[in-house]
């Protein structure tokens, strides 16, 4: 389809938007990590309408010594191939790896991986979307200027997403309908 340039990029969260969540705990191995239904054809329409893709996550995981780089490089190349598969492609990932008490710059709600990844590409971050699944994507997306969109396939339900402020520029079931509605937009 063709589409406005403008959106040139899209930052999506990666649990709960990509991969189910897991409940109180970690997506540790590529065992854990179970890829959301229609989740590779959404990306892929995506990133065929001219987007790259940009996986922002927060892995605090890592820093308390839960996951290894290694396995985090094992869910890489999963849900890269899943995409792939599916035809389309997922641009780069860029995870936090630091523990909330680190008190970094760049785990969510913090927007210092939106802005990294921002300067990576060359691009202002205002012209961009963030897709996320939980409050704190929000507040960094909003913060590093993004416009955002909430899917409900993790975190927040219907209802919080509702009473949210400010509010997403728009609340979707999941990760097909936010891809569906960011193609009809004009930014
Ligand atoms: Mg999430």
């Amino acid at each position: 389809m063709p589409r406005d340039k403008r959106l040139r990029v899209v930052f999506i969260d990666r649990d709960g938007v990509i991969n189910r969540n897991i409940d109180n705990g970690y997506v540790r191995t590529t065992d854990d990590f179970e890829i959301l239904p229609n989740v590779p054809e959404a990306l892929s329409k995506l990133s065929n309408a001219g987007c790259q893709l940009v996986v922002i996550s927060n892995q605090a995981g890592v820093g308390k010594g839960l996951i290894t780089k290694e396995s985090l490089d094992a869910i890489d190349r999963m849900m890269f191939s899943a995409v792939a598969k599916a035809g389309g492609k997922i641009a780069a990932t860029y995870y936090c790896p630091h523990r909330p008490d680190d008190n970094c710059d760049c785990r969510k709600p913090a927007p210092g991986l939106i802005l990294q990844a921002s300067r990576d590409l060359g691009i202002d971050p205002k012209e961009t979307v963030f897709i996320g699944d939980a409050v704190s994507d929000m507040l960094a997306g909003r913060a590093a200027g993004c416009k955002t969109v909430m899917v409900l396939t993790g975190k927040t339900t219907a209802d919080d997403a509702a009473v949210l402020e400010p509010a997403p520029d728009y609340i979707a079931a999941d990760l097909t309908a936010a891809v569906d509605w960011l193609l009809l937009q004009s930014f």
